[in-house]
């Protein structure tokens, strides 16, 4: 019987198994398992090489681990081997297989178009290098990076065709790709270059990160009637194409929205 994880570090807070298992349910794959892999980078090389011995035929990845995943893989997707960053491995015929579905995903959650806009990302970890990647593909005009560790985003915006920035300035698009506001009761806008006052300089705002009772980011874009992602709506689209891809089944996405939303 196939099992599926997520391996992160930490992973406590993951809604994927919640949305996996009903996914499986759904879709009638009552063999198939999908839980949480708590995994501190120094043994993220010897867990993945170990679980395919353990009946696992694929996880998910999330922090701090897509940049090491895809340096584990013995095959890359091509936008994998691109962007950088693995947020999917699949185990099969003796093969640790990268792929990448943070990038189509955020693409089909953002409610509009990217190409001809301008958009700032803010991070340079495995997520961002998904995001700027897809947004560079999917025709933006611009996108700029801000890092709270300058050097990274330098990096990142010279690999991938970005403009790093020290400070944030108005865009059609926000993304917020930093771990600020994953902590459940600590403030996220402070550790960012953004204020609450600025932020209708966005069209469209999307934050990556997730937490009981929302962000701080989009309680306050919500407030200036912006354009919100979530990082829910982000969870569900990435997670429905490694679902689709591991399964060769359609994804049942309103189920997977609904297990999103209702997990604890
Ligand atoms: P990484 O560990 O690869 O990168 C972390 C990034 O966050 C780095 O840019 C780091 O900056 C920055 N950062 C960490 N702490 C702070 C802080 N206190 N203030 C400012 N910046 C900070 O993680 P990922 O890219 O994999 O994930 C980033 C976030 O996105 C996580 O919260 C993750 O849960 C979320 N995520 C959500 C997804 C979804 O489906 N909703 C999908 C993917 C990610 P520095 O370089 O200076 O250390």
């Amino acid at each position: 019987m196939p099992r599926l994880g997520v391996l992160g570090w930490p992973v406590a807070h993951s809604r994927s198994p919640a949305m996996h298992e009903a996914a499986l349910a759904a879709a009638g794959l009552s063999g198939w398992s999908y839980q949480k892999l708590p995994v501190p980078p120094e043994l993220l090389a010897e867990t993945v090489r170990a679980l395919p011995g353990a009946r696992f035929f694929g996880a998910n990845v999330t922090i701090p681990h897509k940049e090491a995943a895809l340096g584990l893989a013995s095959e890359a997707t091509g936008p994998a081997r691109e962007i950088g960053a693995s947020n999917m491995l699949t185990f099969t015929d003796g093969a640790i297989r990268a792929d990448n579905t943070d990038a189509p995903g955020l693409i089909a959650a953002l409610p509009i178009e990217p190409a001809g806009r301008t958009a700032l990302v803010l991070g340079a970890g495995g997520s961002a290098r998904a995001v700027v990647w897809a947004l560079t593909h999917a025709g933006a005009a611009e996108v700029r990076v801000w890092n709270r560790t300058p050097e990274r985003a330098a990096k990142l915006a010279g690999e991938l065709g970005a403009r790093a920035v020290t400070a944030a300035a108005p865009a059609d698009i926000l993304v917020n790709c930093t771990a600020a506001g994953l902590d459940t009761t600590g403030p996220q806008l402070k550790h960012l270059p953004l204020h609450a006052d600025h932020l209708s300089g966005y069209a469209c705002v999307v934050d990556l990160v997730y937490r009981p009772g929302g962000t701080e980011l989009v309680a306050h874009a919500r407030r200036r009637d912006l354009l919100v992602v979530d990082g829910l709506d982000v969870l569900v689209h990435q997670g429905a194409l490694s679902f689709e891809r591991w399964t060769g089944l359609p994804a049942p996405l309103e189920v997977m929205q609904a297990a999103a939303r209702a997990a604890p």
